[in-house]
């Protein structure tokens, strides 16, 4: 069988780039296998995108929100029908294990169910006025055309974030997903087109994302760009967008998991695995560093390295596999780079800390001990599998060391005891803070983002999704039959 060419959305049509160049991915866990062509995008095309969100949105704009659920809420049936082989699909595409592309793809399905039920809310406020005989409310409107830059590593699940919380509010969509999964971004699109979105409301354009991407945050048309992806070119993003563009950013972090001397220590291990070593460390929420009290710091570690080890490291689509590989060879150079500094800076490497031999981006679960707040490996993103173990004098210097970071994203702490629970959720400078579980693992009804350089404030999904992409605007109906002046004419007596 021949090599498939994917082509872009365009208004409706899946159409070649401009000048017909393509790229190609091929699976991380057997790079000889090449998954298929890609349209490599430019500016033009990107132009030709946004011109047809923009001729889409008047109607869209118009199109009554509980209608704009509807075809959300096929959107998720659709997702259903289709989970088993998307969820292949992206374990060929980008690595991480069956179970977890499932978890990925339900995501999707959960986010489109939430926004569909959105079209019947979209709540703005009554309130009341300074003057006599005036109504005062604010209504929710579109911003207009948006765009969706994304990940590979949720690439059903993150563009589902976005685009069904800008549709259900009226927006219309240019995407550009990560070069690395342009095939589980065409799915989405096929699947967004047959749930009935109208041609020209969702338009995806694949092709590099300093090109692509860059063109598309500083388009003028472009009112508002949702971007999740590493915080330097989140940077880029901000100064492509310019002034006079709303720019929600979801970046990295060096998420932490405390473990105090209280804790259930099987549980803590289950957790502190799954959030190291789950999608290969290469989650935005993964833990990166565990904070351990020193009274359980050596059992604790022991634990750990036993249960590392057993790991299996294979191909995703494997049943028998526990972690997949890296998404690709870079990815898998900077692992090994951060596993030399590590034993540079001193600390101790006790599993892991190199490549099977096979083919495919894969590397074995790491764990450094003996680490110091301040090393490298304990201050950058890795973005792959690889464990600090920090040891802390009582839970002050946890939260000190936890809060030591220039990200602020995901924390947890594992302990029974009621008042460092409370302290912690008061004092851990994260977007989120799990108590008792891992980092990973968001619910779509609550807000996700992070503090620090990990964000800029602006949240995804549920409530906050529906606020990032809707201008709340504030009508006063004014039915004195007079002129009122606020502020000036609110005598009383008047
Ligand atoms: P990148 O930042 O490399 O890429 C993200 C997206 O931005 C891709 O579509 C990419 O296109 C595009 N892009 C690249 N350069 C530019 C540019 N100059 N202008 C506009 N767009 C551009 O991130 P990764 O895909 O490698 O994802 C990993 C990172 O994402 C990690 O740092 C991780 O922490 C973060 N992340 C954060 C999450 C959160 O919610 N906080 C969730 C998931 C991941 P192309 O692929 O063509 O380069």
């Amino acid at each position: 069988m021949g090599l498939t060419t994917y082509k872009m959305l365009i208004n409706g049509k899946w159409v070649s780039g401009s000048t017909g160049e393509t790229f190609s991915r091929v699976n991380p866990a057997n790079p000889r296998e090449v998954l298929g062509k890609f349209q490599k995008g430019n500016k033009e095309d990107v132009d030709r995108a946004v011109d047809a969100a923009q001729d889409a949105f008047e109607n869209w704009r118009l199109t009554p929100p509980p209608a704009r659920g509807k075809i959300l809420l096929k959107f998720s049936y659709l997702l259903e029908q289709e989970k088993e082989k998307l969820a292949r699909t992206m374990t060929a595409e980008m690595g991480k294990v069956l179970k977890e592309t499932r978890g990925d793809v339900q995501e999707a399905i959960d986010a489109a169910e939430y926004m569909a039920g959105e079209g019947r809310r979209l709540f703005g406020r009554t309130t009341t006025s300074e003057l006599r005989n005036k109504f005062a409310m604010t209504v929710r409107e579109p911003l207009g055309v948006v765009a969706a830059i994304t990940p590979w590593n949720f690439p059903i699940a993150i563009p589902a974030w976005k685009i069904t919380a800008a549709l259900v509010c009226g927006n219309t969509v240019v995407m550009k997903p990560s070069s690395d999964t342009p095939i589980c971004a065409t799915r989405f699109m096929e699947l967004l087109e047959m749930a009935g979105a109208p041609k020209g409301v969702v338009n995806m354009v694949t092709g590099p994302g300093g090109t692509v991407g860059s063109r598309l945050a500083s388009h003028k048309k472009v009112r508002a760009v949702s971007f999740t992806g590493h915080r330097d070119t989140g940077a880029e993003i901000m100064k492509s967008a310019g002034v006079g563009k709303r720019v929600g950013m979801e970046m990295g972090s060096k998420n932490v998991t405390i473990v105090m001397d209280d804790a259930d220590l099987k549980l803590a291990l289950d957790g502190v695995i799954w959030g190291a070593f789950g999608t290969t460390g290469q989650r935005c929420t993964a833990s990166s560093r565990v904070v351990v009290h020193k009274k359980v710091r050596q059992k604790f570690e022991r634990m750990l390295v036993e249960r590392s080890k057993k790991i299996a490291v294979g191909d995703g689509l494997e049943k028998k596999t526990e972690m997949g590989p890296l998404v690709n060879e870079a990815a898998r150079e900077k692992v090994k780079s951060y596993v030399e500094i590590g034993k540079k800076e001193g600390a101790r490497l006790v599993s892991g800390g190199s490549a099977p031999k096979r083919d495919g981006w894969f590397y074995r679960p790491t764990i450094f001990t003996d680490a110091e707040s301040d090393m490298r490996i304990c201050q950058e993103e890795i973005f792959g599998p690889v464990l600090s173990v920090i040891e802390a004098k009582d839970f002050e210097d946890a939260v000190d060391i936890s809060n030591g970071v220039d990200y602020g994203l995901s924390s947890s702490i594992y302990t029974n005891r009621v008042q460092d629970t409370m302290r912690a959720i008061r004092d851990l400078q994260f977007g989120i803070t799990y108590i008792n579980s891992p980092t990973i693992g968001a619910e779509v009804h609550l807000p996700f983002g992070g503090s620090k350089s990990s964000g800029n404030g602006w949240k995804e999904v549920g409530w906050t999704g529906v606020q990032f992409f809707s201008e709340e605007k504030s009508v006063f109906v004014d039915y004195s039959g007079k002129l009122q002046k606020a502020q000036i004419d609110t005598d009383e007596k008047g």
